[in-house]
């Protein structure tokens, strides 16, 4: 074989080998390294951005790659690894790239040659930076928390309190030196062990243990207090408190307990108590040392009598208001009434158990003034409210009669409620106090006697509708015949007619009204328009009165206009009845800020003051001679107190016998 032909036999060979490894070494993810045998030279080297790359062989790798602090001992085990010929295994740290240390483990095998000499080393270095860092800060962080529960460890064993700690069997797991101390025992012969093998009494043991229970299956804390012999100190008294300790999954895993010994506190108190009691002798026999002087001052004695005699005054007409007060309770208790009592700032309601009950509630449960209304009949509610809110803050009138439906009973029931509000002596707040009273059986009459007044209205409306239709019909027959004296006699009976229709009218509406049919649609208008119309409307239809209406400003109020036309229509109706021939009426209409007025005067007969305080009752009419002659069913100011009332505003009446009358009605503007 010639040199040439061994050179082409190994060339191919050696390629493969170089080809080989460089496909490795691309392959690889880790720095691929080889070196001379004694590892003085590096050969070319890929860093792979982790160490340096080198293009050429280097001396200096060391110094390059290997972090000072560690190259003590790569040369340590590079020298073994050579002496041994044996693979070199280390894991130390690097210069990394950029600068920054890393770690590494690095890992090379010899190559030998025939005579089993080294020629080169190969080697791999893995980047092991991450996997050294997350170990690093494992051991760090082990580290403080073996610090930590050092630091408790000497508070628990450092403290008098008993710490302990019991597993779900009540066995103790974790006693403190203070308990061990306590129980004059070691750790080894009191851990895991019962409450009972400790040395508790029966009694103590499973009181403790029913806690554990308790905690156990409440998950909250408990807080108690034992008395039981100590073993040197003798009786004592503890506090203990035990607390839950829970898993990751949120159960009880354990029940740990601190118990405090209170004695001495509680000796504390026991003496500052005994302490406090002398200072009160003391005070008291001061005080009677002050009385001794007082006593020998006889300006001072005789105002003190004077005081005295105040006081027995005052005592007595205490002792009076108490006595009208139980009175009036055995009243309201005797009559079964409901009472409550509403507080006008804060809005509490305090009620008695009857008022629950008419509202059909249980005696013992909560009743708010919203779930109050919220059992009054619908038509009723809107009223009923609007009234309760007037009163309590505009001190307006409240006796109310409206259905309420029992919520747990489902009976109905109708309730007069009246109210009385009363201000507190600092005007702080007002009281808003009454009594409800069940009307049921009295209002199912009325209603009953409502129902047929209505019914008889309706029935009496038709005949007399035809009735003044012929009687319009033979009029005009008449008219043209000219006959005088029938058409004057015929006019009158339509005169009549109409009448009737309005007095049966109003029946019908007295009925709406009591059976909650009439509801109050406001809308805003000008009440100036409104007193404009009802000028227009008395000019054409009465001329037996001077009628004189005063300049109005536009006044805009949000009200029922029908409605509120009708009780102006009323009450100068009534001024034209009840005030003679070719006397004045005047109308008028002023505000404030807040409010409407509307007034009517009259120079007509007047009003007593017993009559005055009723006539806006139902059907309630003045019994005198001048009246006989009037005719009329004591609806009208009725109606018209009650329209006002729900509109939220005030009316009344101001009057004397003879000196006529001022008939007047407030509204809230702007609401
Ligand atoms: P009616 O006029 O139908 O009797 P009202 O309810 O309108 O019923 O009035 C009730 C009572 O009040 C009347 O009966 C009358 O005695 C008295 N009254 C009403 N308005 C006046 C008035 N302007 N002057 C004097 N008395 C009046």
């Amino acid at each position: 074989m010639d040199q040439n032909s061994e050179e082409q036999n190994l060339t191919p060979n050696k390629n493969t080998a170089q080809e080989r490894l460089d496909a490795l070494t691309a392959a690889s993810a880790d720095v691929t390294y080889s070196l001379s045998a004694d590892w003085k030279i590096m050969h070319p080297l890929d860093g792979r951005g982790f160490l340096l790359d080198a293009n050429q062989p280097i001396t200096n790798w060391k110094e390059k790659n290997v972090f000072l602090g560690d190259l003590k001992i790569v040369d340590e085990a590079i020298a073994s690894a050579i002496k041994n010929k044996k693979m070199f295994e280390l894991e130390h740290r690097v210069n990394r790239a950029d600068g920054t240390i890393g770690w590494t483990y690095s890992r090379a095998v010899p190559i030998l040659d025939k005579s089993g000499n080294i020629k080169e080393w190969y080697g791999i270095a893995k980047d092991i930076s991450k996997r050294k860092e997350a170990e690093i800060a494992l051991t760090e962080s082990r580290k403080a928390i073996e610090d930590q529960q050092q630091i408790y460890e000497t508070i628990i064993s450092g403290t008098p309190d008993l710490m302990y700690v019991f597993d779900l069997n009540y066995r103790f797991t974790y006693a403190n030196k203070a308990l061990l101390n306590m129980w004059g025992k070691t750790w080894d012969n009191a851990i895991g062990k019962r409450l009972l093998d400790n040395g508790y009494e029966p009694w103590h043991a499973e009181m403790h243990e029913k806690e554990i229970d308790q905690v156990v299956a409440t998950r909250k804390p408990i807080r108690g207090e034992v008395s039981f012999p100590h073993a040197t100190l003798g009786k004592r008294i503890y506090d203990y408190i035990f607390t839950p300790v829970m898993g990751n999954d949120g159960k009880v895993i354990a029940v740990a307990g601190t118990t405090r010994d209170i004695t001495e506190i509680n000796n504390i108190k026991l003496k500052l108590q005994e302490t406090s009691e002398e200072l009160q002798t003391t005070n008291e026999e001061l005080r009677s040392t002050v009385e001794e002087m007082a006593a020998t001052n006889e300006e001072l004695i005789a105002s003190n009598e004077q005081l005295i005699r105040l006081n027995d005054q005052l005592l007595e007409a205490r002792k009076k208001i108490e006595d009208t007060e139980i009175a009036l309770r055995l009243a309201i208790e005797g009559a079964d009434f409901g009472t409550w009592y509403i507080n006008s700032v804060t809005r509490e309601f305090i009620t008695d158990g009857r008022l629950k009950e008419l509202f059909g509630f249980y005696p013992d449960e909560e009743l708010t003034i919203e779930q109050a209304i919220a059992q009054i009949s619908e038509e009723y509610r809107e009223m009923v409210s609007q009234k309760l809110e007037n009163a309590i803050y505009n001190n307006g009138e409240y006796d109310v009669t409206y259905p309420v439906e029992g919520l747990h009973d489902g009976k109905l029931r109708w309730l007069r409620a009246i109210g009385n509000l009363k201000a507190d002596s600092s005007g702080a707040f007002s009281a808003f106090t009454g009594v409800v009273m069940d009307v049921t059986e009295q209002k199912t009459d009325e209603l009953r006697k409502n129902d047929f007044i209505a019914m008889v209205s309706h029935e009496l409306k038709t005949p007399l509708t035809s009735l003044k239709g012929y009687i319009q019909i033979v009029l005009r027959k008449l008219l043209t015949m000219g006959d005088d004296s029938a058409i004057g006699a015929l006019e009158k009976a339509f005169a009549q007619t109409v009448k009737m229709t309005g007095m049966i009218n109003g029946f019908l509406t007295v009925s709406r009204l009591e059976s909650g049919k009439i509801s109050i649609e406001p809308t805003e208008f000008d009440l100036a328009l409104l007193i404009r119309e009802a000028e227009q409307e008395t000019h054409t239809t009465i001329n037996t009165h001077k009628v004189i209406f005063d300049p109005v400003n536009s006044t805009i109020i949000n009200a029922d206009h029908d409605k509120i036309g009708q009780v102006v229509h009323n009450l100068i109706s009534n001024a034209v009845k009840y005030a003679p021939s070719n006397s004045t009426i005047r109308i008028s209409c002023t505000n404030d800020e807040s409010t409407a007025y509307v007034a009517i005067a009259d120079d007509g007969i007047g009003i007593s003051a017993p009559d005055l305080s009723k006539i806006f009752d139902r059907f309630y009419r003045v019994q005198d001679s001048k009246m006989s002659t009037v005719s009329g069913f004591g609806i009208g100011l009725y109606l018209c107190k009650e329209i006002i009332d729900r509109h939220g505003g005030k009316i009344w009446a101001q009057s004397e016998q003879g000196k006529g009358s001022i008939f007047s009605f407030s509204l809230p503007m702007n609401s």
